[in-house]
């Protein structure tokens, strides 16, 4: 151990800054470097970047150097009160981003599970007043702070699974008093929690009962009523919606869009995942951050997205909960040079997990992305799809230090390795917020 304890020297300018955390010995660190600017695509969505024996030094919530371990330990001063990681025996990744989840909602749909099990779909359970309309109404009757803590509960969860960046969207309100109920409670669960999370609008996620067989009227309130009161109140960064047959058209979900941008929320769309319905497409012309699902996108939809750079965020957790056979066609993606992200999708409906484990395990099985793909595309891509590739998703000096330790010889052991809790120590902004208490 070469790193010196104690505050660097007065006079030395060059010195670097006193590192407050130093973790060493990684077996591989993968750093996912590189990407920052320009998420990754094609040939280059398997460059991970992994330094053997690595290390990183952080100062207070950034990263100041990453390396070696002899490197580190040669060119880094420690904080008087620095703590120092012996990594043997885990890999070290960058946090995981995860980019679409329905975190903010109220109980859970486990009876409705034998149900989905005997071969009821989801469409068939909507239309029965079930699926999403159950969550909606268990959503508008809960009190703000009980959304806030069952909120709070699964940022501690996906935490403890290694996610350190985290998108929220409304939706399970569907009338403004629910939706903005739902976005001011992400925003109290987020708020000093460790986890860094994003808000989005969702009011356009279905229909709701009420307005039944008058979908031009509910799009009136959410683009007159919803959409500003939600950029007055500054709830939310982005807006989405569900752009699917049987739901919202293409041009009902660019009304939307539209009028969401117009008040600075970027799009989002929730395209293609049940049919070929024209939601690829419009999010290349709307220049959406992402389009998400995309099970069913057309190869034009696909150009198209490439072209705009459309961020495609794949969700196979959905997939696999709804038992579905067909995944999201990742392989003619990468071909066509779409950028490719994954999440969980968490929900209670179609995809209850909070775990990105999980989702790179289904990666590599169901959507075939290599390891390698899979980790840039849990990470650095998902970032971009949330337009926070410049403050997260890699391990590069000057990012926000969220970094996680896993109990692993390899990284290729985390997709590998299914169905357990690999994560050992979760450092995020620069501060160790979960660990693993129980022996293992
Ligand atoms: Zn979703």
């Amino acid at each position: 151990m070469s790193a010196r304890a104690g505050p660097a020297p007065e006079a030395a300018a060059a010195v670097p800054e006193a590192a407050t955390l130093l973790v060493t010995h990684a077996e591989q660190l993968v750093t996912v470097a590189g990407f920052s600017g320009t998420p990754a695509t094609g040939s280059h969505l398997g460059r991970i970047g992994v330094i053997e024996d690595g290390a990183v030094a952080v100062a207070g919530t950034r990263v100041i150097a990453v390396g070696t371990t002899d490197q580190i330990e040669r060119s880094v001063y420690l904080h008087g009160g620095a703590r120092t990681i012996d990594a043997r025996g885990h890999v070290v990744l960058p946090g995981f981003v995860d980019p679409h989840t329905h975190l903010v909602h109220a109980g859970e749909r486990s009876a409705e599970f034998p149900l989905r099990l005997r071969g009821a779909s989801y469409l068939e359970i909507l239309r029965a007043g079930g699926g999403i309309l159950g969550t909606v109404r268990a959503t508008r009757q809960a009190t703000e702070a009980a959304l806030t803590a069952q909120t709070r509960a699964r940022l501690d969860t996906a935490l403890g699974h290694g996610t350190t960046t985290l998108e929220i969207k409304s939706g399970y309100g569907l009338d403004t008093a629910t939706e903005l109920k739902q976005l001011r409670a992400a925003a109290r669960a987020g708020e000093g929690h460790a986890v860094k999370t994003v808000r989005t609008f969702m009011g356009a996620h279905a229909v709701p009962p009420e307005y039944r067989d008058d979908t031009e009227s509910y799009l009136d309130l959410v683009v007159q009523e919803m959409l500003p009161a939600v950029a007055d109140a500054r709830l939310a960064a982005f807006c989405d919606v569900f752009c699917e047959e049987g739901v919202f058209t293409p041009a009902q979900s660019r009304r939307v869009l539209e009028a969401g941008a117009a008040l600075g929320l970027r799009p989002k769309v929730h395209a293609d995942e049940l049919a070929s319905s024209g939601g690829a497409e419009l999010a290349a012309e709307v220049r959406a951050a992402s389009a998400d699902h995309l099970v069913y996108a057309s190869e034009a939809g696909l150009a198209a997205m490439a072209e705009a750079a459309v961020v495609a965020v794949l969700l196979p957790g959905t997939t696999f909960s709804l038992m579905g056979t067909t995944y999201a066609p990742a392989r003619r993606m990468v071909d066509a040079g779409v950028p490719v992200a994954l999440a969980t999708d968490a929900n209670p409906g179609s995809s209850p997990t909070e775990s990105m484990q999980m989702v790179l395990n289904l990666a590599c099985l169901q959507l075939r992305l290599s390891p390698e793909e899979a980790i840039v595309a849990a990470t650095i891509n998902a970032a971009h799809a949330l337009g926070l590739a410049a403050e997260v998703g890699s391990i590069e000096v000057g990012k926000r230090a969220d970094l996680v330790l896993y109990q692993a010889p390899s990284y290729g052991y985390l997709p590998y390795h299914y169905g357990t809790n690999l994560a050992a120590t979760v450092v995020a902004g620069g501060r160790v917020a979960w660990e693993r208490t129980d022996p293992t």
